[in-house]
């Protein structure tokens, strides 16, 4: 049964939580869930009134995601091995093939439904079509389907986005460096090539990023990204000019009515202050996005299992400075290196300078480099861990 049918509405009023978890994305479901197994009282709130709409992901899992998070297997694409990097006249591209199964495409309507499901099942109490609306010392407010409602919650999670409004109302850090991506999303059929993931480097497609092609041989994800100010034409001409020319896509008949998705995508790296002694932050609210590839879903579900296990000791243990041990400047450092390509890449700014860097990436270095980037295991620290805190306070 979809998630949506089985929600039941908030009543209006006042009701009270453990922790009130705004955003059902990836992250959010994960750590009210998380936190419900726990044994604690969560109620996960999100605007969209159905969790198969307005999605704002590729849904691109790299292999590491794979191995340590059980994703249902019926909602995810084939492997995929092989990736070509072509540079703006999409000549001679690069081509890189990992001996191991790198990416799968999720399904994400799929996933986020089986995702509340799981959390309904572990008795996260879920309401969708339910907007945060602000809060006043602990009691949240939210507009539902039947009106206004008042959460008295102990902390809220805000695993509400890039652009976070919890994190503007508890005072935390916010993103500011953001790039806009979007992309078209239809079936298509296996076209005999392996599942392939094609990336074109071009600054007027792509300016500071990547436009790219996956098809998987169920699925085409055509789609641009880079800064928003540095798009000549704006997004939306940027995907309609890429999709009239993307490579990988012969013999493929674009259906009339395509699914579009898109949204901001932060990669200033995780943020400093993303806790305060009413709440935190998890996924794209605290910036918890790879500055390079772009990639938040693999840190939004480790920061997500941070977040439960120092919300887990702060509620047991009732110190009331637990949540001080969630601190984004620790995080911060182990993407320093990914921050400066980041910086690098951003500087790329004319066809020429990026054929200059294809002439890099042309060499065994090069292309070593670029295989570590997209092959490697380094997307977020593997078990960020937070001081417990001691089993004589529980
Ligand atoms: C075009 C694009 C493609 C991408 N592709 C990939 C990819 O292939 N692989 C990858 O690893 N990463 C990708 N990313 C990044 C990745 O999708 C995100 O990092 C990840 O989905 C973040 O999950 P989240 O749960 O933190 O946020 P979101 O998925 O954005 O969820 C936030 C939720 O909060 C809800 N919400 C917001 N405000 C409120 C409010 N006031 N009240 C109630 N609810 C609210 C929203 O409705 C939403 O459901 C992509 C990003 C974009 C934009």
């Amino acid at each position: 049964m979809p998630a949506a049918a089985r929600t039941p509405h908030l009543p209006a009023g006042t009701t009270t939580a453990d922790v009130l978890v705004v955003g059902a994305g990836l992250a959010g479901l994960h750590v009210a869930t998380v936190l419900a197994r726990q044994g604690h009282d969560v109620l996960l709130v999100d605007r969209r009134t159905t969790l198969a709409g307005a999605i704002r992901t590729t849904g691109i899992f790299v292999r590491k995601t794979l191995d340590d998070y059980p994703l249902p297997d019926e909602h995810l694409g084939p492997p995929i091995r092989r990736v070509l990097l072509y540079p703006p006249d999409l000549r001679r591209p690069v081509s890189l093939v990992s001996d191991r199964d790198e990416y799968r495409v999720g399904d994400m309507a799929r996933l986020y439904e089986a995702g509340a499901a799981a959390a309904a099942d572990a008795g996260v109490r879920l309401s969708l079509g339910t907007r945060y609306a602000g809060r006043h010392g602990r009691t949240f407010h939210l507009i539902g389907r039947d009106g206004p409602t008042d959460v008295r919650a102990r902390f809220v999670v805000g695993a509400d986005g890039a652009r976070s409004t919890v994190a503007r109302d508890l005072g935390l850090d916010r993103n500011r460096r953001l790039l806009v991506g979007a992309e078209e999303v239809y079936e298509v059929r296996p076209n005999g090539e392996p599942p392939t993931f094609h990336c074109v480097l071009d600054p007027a497609l792509a300016p500071g990023y990547l436009a790219w092609v996956v098809h998987d041989g169920q699925h085409a994800h055509v789609g641009t990204a880079g800064y928003a100010h540095r798009f000549p034409e704006g997004l939306r001409r940027a995907v309609a000019r890429f999709s009239a020319s993307a490579p990988g896509l012969a013999g493929v008949e674009r259906p009339e009515a395509v699914e579009r998705r898109g949204g901001p995508i932060p990669v200033g790296g995780v943020l400093r202050r993303i806790s305060c002694a009413d709440g935190l932050l998890v996924g794209d609210a605290a910036g918890a996005v790879s500055p390079l590839t772009a990639g938040g879903l693999d840190p939004c579900l480790r920061l997500s299992d941070l977040a439960a296990r120092v919300l887990d000791d702060a509620l047991t243990a009732g110190k009331p400075d637990a949540l001080a041990h969630y601190d984004g400047a620790g995080l911060r450092a182990a993407f320093r290196g990914r921050l400066s390509l980041r910086r690098g890449l951003s500087h790329v700014r004319t066809p020429a300078a990026t054929n200059a860097a294809f002439t890099l990436l042309r060499t065994p270095l090069g292309r070593a480099a670029a295989s570590r980037v997209l092959f490697g295991d380094r997307s977020f620290p593997d078990r960020p861990t937070a001081p417990r805190v001691h089993a004589a306070h529980r």
